[in-house]
This record gives C-alpha cells, sequence and structure tokens, in this order.
C-alpha cells in the first residue's frame, strides 16, 4: 500500500497521483489530508511555500465532492490570476479519473460573462480571486449561498494585497455550516483575525518553522554600488549559463525597464506585471514555463504563488519593501525538495535589511562577490566544452563532413580542441585586454578603501565602537532605539548600527560626536559602565560583520562598450558590438520590438522579420536548433 492510499484516499485520486509523479506525501499532505477526509472541519494550515498546499486540500476536497450534484459546493480563493489558473489546473488534474467534477476558474482580466455562464453549466469548485468573485455575486452571477467547503488559499498574500474587505464580504454570503480550510504560509495579525472571525475551532496544522523559508533554498547576497546593479545581474547571469530564474523587482516600471535591458544585450527575458493584458501575462508564462525565458523580470504581485518548477534562481534585484514578501520571493525556487538559491544584490544602505530577514528566515545569507571578467569567462568555457560534448549530432551534418574534414584534416585532436575553443576564448580575452585597467582601478579603490576607511563615509559620519551587544539582548533595531533615546537624537541621526556579540558600531553625524561621548560614557547599563570610544580600525560606512558593507566595491565596474551577450541557448559571449553580430536565443528570443509592439509588454518572439532581427552567429556555439529542455 503506497504512502497515499494510507492517507484514506479513493483509486481515483490514487491513479491521478501516480500520473502526477508523486511518490510519498508532503508533511502537509500528511497531516491535512486524513484530517479533512475524516470529518468536516474547519483547520488552518501553515506550511512553507513549495510544501505542496495546493495537493493538502486539493486531494480531500475532489474526494469529498459530490459528483453527481452539479451545484457549487466549494469555493477556493486565491490572491491572483495566475495562481487561480494554477489551482484550477492542479484541481483538474486531481480529478480527472472522477466523472463529472467541473472546476472553474474565475479571475478578472477575462470575460465576465464568459465565466458566469461555464457556472451556469455547473461548476462544483469555484477557484476564484476575491475581487472578481466579489463583482460576480454583485452582480448575481454566482450562488455561493449553500457551498460546504471555502478554501483561503495563500491567505497570508490575500491579505497583503488589500483584500481582506472583499473576503470578509464573501465569507459572509456563504452558509455557517460550511467547513473553512485555510492554507498560508505565514500568520501576521490578519489572517488570524480572518482565522478567529470566521472558524470554529479550526484544527490547526504547522509544518517546519512558522515563517521560516525552505530548507531547500540557500540565500547569498552580493554587495554593489547602486548604480552597478543591472551590470551585477547581467555578470550573475553570465556566470550561470542554465541560469533560469525570477528577477524581482520592487515597481512595474522598474520591471518592465529592466526586462527590455536584458533584451536588448542578448538575454532571454522578459517582464510580468499588472500593466500587461491578460493574454500578455499568459503568454509570458507559458513561454517561462516552456523554458524560452530563462529570465522572468516579475512584480510581487504578478508572481505571487508561481509554481513553475526547477527555477534555480530568484534574484532580488532590489528588496521588498515589506521583509515578509522575501520569503514568497524565495518561495518559487527550491520547490519539491529540488535545490535553489535565492540571491540579493543589495547596496550599502540596504545592508541591515539583510540582518532582519536572516532574523525572519532563520537562515544565514552567504556573502559573494560579483564574479570576475576571467571567472565568468572560464565558466563559459567550460559549459561551451560541456556543450560540445552533450551534442547531439544530426545526421545532415554527414553531408558537409567531407568538405569540413578537408579544411581540418591537419590538425591534430589537441590542435582541433584549441582552436575550437578558442572561437569564444579569443573574444573574451580581447575584451578583457582591453578592459584591465577598470578592474585594476577596483582593485585599488578596494586597497583604498581599506587603508583609509574614513574616506569611504562619504557623508563625513563618525563611527563608534560600543561595549554592549547581542550579549547584552540587543539587536540593531533594539541598540538604535536605546542609542536614540539615551542621546535624546532624532529618529536618523544614529545609523549603521552593527552589533555583535560583546560591542557593536553605529554612526552619528559629528555635530552629535561630543553629546554621544559624553552622554554615553556616563551612562550605566545594569550596573555596567558603556563605553564609547571613536572607532578606528571601523570608520565609515563600513560594517565589519562578514565584510558586509565592508570597504569592497562592486567588483571590476562597468564594462566599457562590452556587453556580454548571450545566446538563448547559453552559450559564450560576444565582446565586440560591431563585428559580432547579435545572437538569437535559439527558441528563446524574447525581444521587444519597439517598431510593432506596444512598448507595455509589448514582447513577442522575434521571428526574424524586423530590422532588429538578430542574425545568426557563424560561430558552433549558435546552434540554431530548438533549445534543450535545461534540466531533467
Ligand atoms: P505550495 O502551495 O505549498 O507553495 P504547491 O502546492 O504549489 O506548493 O506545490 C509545489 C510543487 O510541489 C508543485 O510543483 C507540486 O506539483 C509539487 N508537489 C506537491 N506535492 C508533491 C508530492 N507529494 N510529491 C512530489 N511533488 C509534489
Ligand atoms: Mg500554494
Amino acid at each position: 500500500m503506497n504512502k497515499f492510499e494510507q492517507l484514506g484516499l479513493n483509486e481515483s485520486l490514487l491513479k491521478a497521483i501516480l500520473d502526477l509523479g508523486f511518490e510519498n506525501p508532503s508533511e502537509v499532505q500528511e497531516k491535512a489530508i486524513p484530517l479533512l477526509l475524516e470529518k468536516d472541519t474547519d483547520m488552518v494550515a501553515l506550511a512553507q511555500t513549495g510544501t505542496g498546499k495546493t495537493a493538502a486540500f486539493g486531494f480531500p476536497l475532489i474526494q469529498k465532492i459530490d459528483a453527481d450534484n452539479r451545484n457549487t459546493q466549494a469555493l477556493v480563493l486565491s490572491p491572483t490570476r495566475e495562481l487561480c489558473l494554477q489551482i484550477t489546473n492542479e484541481l483538474k488534474n486531481y480529478s480527472k479519473y472522477e466523472k463529472g467534477i467541473n472546476v472553474v476558474a474565475v479571475y478578472g482580466g477575462a470575460s465576465i460573462t464568459e465565466q458566469a455562464r461555464e457556472i451556469k453549466r455547473g461548476a462544483q469548485i469555484i477557484v476564484a480571486t476575491p475581487g472578481r468573485m466579489q463583482d460576480m455575486i454583485n452582480r448575481g452571477l454566482v450562488n455561493i449561498k449553500n457551498i460546504d467547503y471555502c478554501i483561503l488559499d495563500e491567505a497570508d498574500e490575500m491579505l497583503n494585497m488589500g483584500f481582506y474587505e472583499d473576503i470578509v464580504s464573501i465569507l459572509s454570503d456563504t452558509p455557517d455550516e460550511k467547513s473553512t480550510w485555510l492554507f498560508s504560509a505565514t500568520m501576521p495579525q490578519e489572517v488570524a483575525r480572518i482565522a478567529k472571525q470566521f472558524m470554529s475551532e479550526p484544527l490547526e496544522i504547522t509544518v517546519g518553522t512558522k515563517n521560516s523559508g525552505s530548507a531547500t533554498v540557500s540565500h547569498e547576497f552580493y554587495l554593489v554600488n547602486a548604480r552597478d546593479r543591472y551590470e551585477a545581474l547581467k555578470r550573475l547571469a553570465d556566470a550561470n549559463p542554465d541560469i533560469f530564474s525570477v528577477v524581482f523587482c520592487r515597481t512595474k516600471r522598474d520591471t518592465q525597464a529592466i526586462a527590455e535591458k536584458l533584451i536588448e544585450d542578448g538575454y532571454s527575458a522578459a517582464a510580468l506585471h499588472g500593466d500587461l493584458s491578460q493574454a500578455q501575462r499568459d503568454g509570458v508564462m507559458k513561454s517561462f514555463r516552456g523554458r524560452q525565458i530563462q529570465m522572468l523580470v516579475a512584480t510581487d504581485v504578478a508572481a505571487r504563488g508561481i509554481d513553475v518548477d526547477n527555477v534555480t534562481h530568484v534574484v532580488n534585484y532590489q528588496l521588498p519593501d515589506e521583509i515578509e514578501t522575501y520569503n514568497h520571493r524565495s518561495g518559487r525556487t527550491g520547490r519539491a525538495g529540488k535545490l535553489g538559491t535565492s540571491i540579493v544584490i543589495v547596496t550599502k544602505s540596504e545592508l541591515r535589511k539583510i540582518s532582519s530577514i536572516e532574523r525572519i528566515i532563520k537562515q544565514k545569507f552567504e556573502e559573494k562577490s560579483i564574479p570576475s571578467g576571467i571567472e565568468i569567462c572560464e565558466i563559459q568555457l567550460l559549459h561551451l566544452a560541456n556543450k560540445i560534448k552533450d551534442t547531439e549530432v544530426d545526421h545532415e551534418i554527414d553531408n558537409y563532413l567531407p568538405a569540413i574534414n578537408n579544411v581540418l584534416e591537419d590538425l591534430s585532436k589537441e590542435e582541433l580542441i584549441k582552436k575550437m575553443v578558442s572561437v569564444e576564448f579569443n573574444r573574451f580575452i580581447a575584451y578583457y585586454k582591453k578592459n584591465r585597467d577598470l578592474s585594476s582601478q577596483s582593485g585599488e579603490r578596494r586597497e583604498r578603501n581599506d587603508s583609509e576607511p574614513r574616506e569611504f563615509n562619504n557623508n563625513g559620519a563618525v563611527r563608534y565602537f560600543v561595549n554592549i551587544g547581542s550579549r547584552d539582548n540587543f539587536d540593531w533595531m533594539t541598540l538604535k532605539d536605546y542609542l536614540k533615546e539615551t542621546l535624546d537624537l532624532g529618529r536618523d541621526d544614529v545609523f549603521k548600527v552593527d552589533v555583535k556579540e560583546g560591542f557593536s558600531f553605529f554612526n552619528t553625524d559629528p555635530e552629535h560626536t561630543d553629546k554621544v561621548m559624553e552622554v554615553l560614557n556616563n551612562v550605566q547599563l545594569e550596573g555596567r559602565r558603556i563605553n564609547v570610544e571613536i572607532s578606528k580600525n571601523d570608520g565609515g560606512g563600513r560594517r565589519d560583520h562578514n565584510n558586509r558593507g565592508g570597504g569592497r566595491s562592486s567588483g571590476p565596474r562597468r564594462e566599457g562598450s562590452f556587453a556580454p551577450r548571450r545566446e538563448g541557448s547559453g552559450g559564450g559571449f560576444r565582446s565586440d558590438r560591431n563585428s559580432a553580430p547579435r545572437r538569437e536565443g535559439s527558441g528563446g528570443g524574447f525581444r521587444s520590438d519597439r517598431n510593432a509592439a506596444p512598448r507595455e509588454g509589448g514582447f513577442r518572439r522575434n521571428e526574424g522579420g524586423s530590422d532588429r532581427a538578430p542574425r545568426r552567429s557563424e560561430s558552433f556555439g549558435d546552434s540554431p536548433r530548438p533549445r534543450r529542455p535545461r534540466r531533467d
């Protein structure tokens, strides 16, 4: 008997599960499914993203629905249209061997009358976004007065997005005696409020530690100057030729702009945000799922809950305003037990957020440096070598081999390899010769910063050392508050607070120095005298914790006119804009076509007809074959 059978699931579901390829239930499934099957109960289930919550409610729901009754029996509320479609699709998969179950998705941006018509035909399960659902209720297009089950999926997100009123209003339109199942990654107060208000004695299930991210995701940050953010993003993409990522920006505008820049620079990227039409969004998601896009640049709202397998990296191009949101971002990777990396590109002024996030996710970040050009070069060459090795040969090539052999026959194997790889390598080396200046400059600057830390302190702030720290139960926030209070200073007068175990650092402007020295050196903390000194070895804005915020600059700076270009299938990059033809991602070329497509989300696959059409390169690295699936 397999594990799913032991949970009490019926034949048709077990068959569907077999098709899905799920071998064992996840923890939240193991806990929730038997309880939900056994009796009609309310439930609050907290589990991190990517832990299989959809099936945890979906399996028992499908089993409990009466397929012979065409009335609406269940309502699933979910935060976004993408998620709504995703859940609908999942539920359809789960119920494919269960005759007569209809699942209908209800979400904004599509025809409401069409959705109403589908419901009229008999939908036992409606999966809806709160806004559109409310709309349908108001227009009398749907009847949820007799439902037996109401599921609030990603409840924290729905509330984050401001759906509280809608949810309350929708729930008050449902009968009291239904069962309510609430699924959420986190339990902020608003969620607790909904639970309290609308649920009676809910069973509670918690998987993992509340609020913590997935253990399969590792977290890294890269410290850069604000102006190097974009350059850093490109470097990271170049250093990960097989990257398949969601890149988060804070605003729709940035999302659109970054995606466009990436596309212009030859990466296979696309934007996903709320200003796109539904059709555009669907198109982008389809291409992303199909791996024709390597970098999906998205807003938080648009990407919420998106479940695409095997995302290798989540890139926080900018950190979110709400730290909680970080969890939702990083949850786009490391799904279903796969490993993933969440990267933060961070500037000095945002560094403190990293520590706050660490506390919430209960995991440490690793600080990394943006790979140097040479490192990227090496990675790309190895990638090329592997690609050559793995390339499947199409026997059409045999027709051309005699002529080719004719040209190459005098070369030994070693020479041939050397020359083949040099096709790419020469480009890199030419580029780095040209740019050596820049990178050494940056090295000098780094040294200068280390030896003259005060100079790095661009605002002329004064850095202090103080003999209290985490041992005294301070973290940076509480220490900052303590200092502000003790010194009677304003909100932003104490900054760059960095708490160590037995001591800490902080900054103020020079005008406060006298006060700091005088007041602090004369107070006692629980009987111990506080000692504050002007820091000699940690001047400026430098935070030496893990070298964070240190004098390290972003690594080699902007690279003149060189923009590493990559083909869609992730091969070499180009060093010379003029002589190297732009490369088309074989199958991955999402380009903005300014002439034909509207600016907003006007990405379409370039079929080669426009004046921006990329020409294929003569280099062997640019196979015009449709690209192979990246992994698995
Ligand atoms: P959550 O809602 O908790 O964020 P999802 O329900 O979207 O997570 O599931 C995440 C991924 O895990 C999906 O790709 C799903 O198909 C997969 N998955 C769910 N349950 C299992 C399982 N028991 N075995 C293998 N994969 C699973
Ligand atoms: Mg989910």
